[in-house]
């Protein structure tokens, strides 16, 4: 069933913090399969593609060696898995980034006083990494998970971890003493399917909803003569369409605005005179 010719071998996380919004998102792109219970794939009922549910950390690897075409991750795991696969696009979800975090009874005053100390991580290729580029010998202890609790139970040093409020590095009277990356969850491919034009189009449909997300439409009117100054306030995701209004001297503004600037540049158009200005949501486009 699996190796169905002609399916797309798409990999996506079976669990953990990417599964939920990573199934969201490719149903909003269009593509109907079962996402519910414990089975390990499911065969999409409107593409070919089989949809194969496998741990996040694990799915770098197997869209590197060929074994799947494609997948959705997090961009920290191929970096961890040393992977080398196409990023097609970053998704927006699942931001997190990685730090090194300490307790208020270790005090460096730069990075070289971590010379010698532990480091407990699941993340060791990026924490040595990151390290010996700046010169400085660390012992890295290798972990599955609970990496926080090694500082307060003095088996290490200090921890690199993954944080996204802070709340469990507080729980844990950690602090971070300095970030070492930002990721995000991505599309990924096999280098030598790039350019497969079924991978382009399952890109282009999830790029279309991303986009979508991010920005709405903002229609108004303004007087011919301001053109060059909405131009700059809405300068559009390519350009404003600018239509001709019955009453003479003015013109019809139609253009994308990103979501979180549109209170803002609403205020900006209404003070120079912009009239009916409106939102609309986007639920879908192709640019
Ligand atoms: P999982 O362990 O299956 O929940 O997925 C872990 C992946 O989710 C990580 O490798 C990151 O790419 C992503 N992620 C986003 N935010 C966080 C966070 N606060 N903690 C851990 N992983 C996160």
């Amino acid at each position: 069933m699996l190796s169905e010719p002609g399916k797309i071998k798409f990999a996506i996380p079976s669990k953990g913090r990417l599964k939920d919004p990573t199934i969201e998102l490719l149903k909003k792109s269009g593509y109907s399969f079962r996402s519910n219970g414990r089975n390990l794939y499911a065969t999409c009922t409107n593409a070919d593609i089989i949809f194969i549910f496998i741990r996040a950390d694990d799915i770098p690897v197997l869209v590197d060696s060929g074994v799947v075409d494609m997948g959705i991750t997090g961009s920290d795991l191929i970096i961890e898995r040393n992977s080398s696969v196409d990023v097609l696009l970053p998704l927006d979800y699942g931001k997190c980034k990685l730090s090194v975090a300490i307790q208020d009874n270790f005090n460096p005053t730069n990075l070289k006083d971590f010379n010698g100390k532990s480091i407990a991580t699941s993340f060791p290729v990026i924490t040595s990494k990151f390290f010996s580029d700046n010169k400085i010998d660390i012992n890295v202890i290798e972990m599955n998970g609970s990496v926080e609790i090694m500082v307060g139970l003095k088996l290490a040093d200090a921890i690199v971890d993954l944080v996204e409020t802070g709340d469990t590095l507080r729980e844990n009277n950690l602090k971070v003493y300095t970030d070492i990356g930002n990721y995000q969850s991505v599309l990924i491919t096999n280098k030598k399917l790039k350019d497969n034009p079924a991978i382009a189009q399952i890109k282009r449909r999830v790029e279309g909803i991303l986009i979508a997300e991010r920005y709405s439409i903002l229609e108004y009117n303004v007087k011919n003569e301001l053109i060059k100054e909405i131009e700059k306030i809405t300068p559009g995701f390519e350009s404003p369409t600018i239509s001709p209004l019955d009453e003479p001297g003015w013109v019809a503004v139609k253009v994308m605005v990103e979501k979180k600037k549109v209170i803002s540049v609403m205020d900006d158009l209404e003070k120079i005179g912009a009239t009916a200005i409106i939102e609309t949501e986007i639920k879908n486009c192709r640019l």
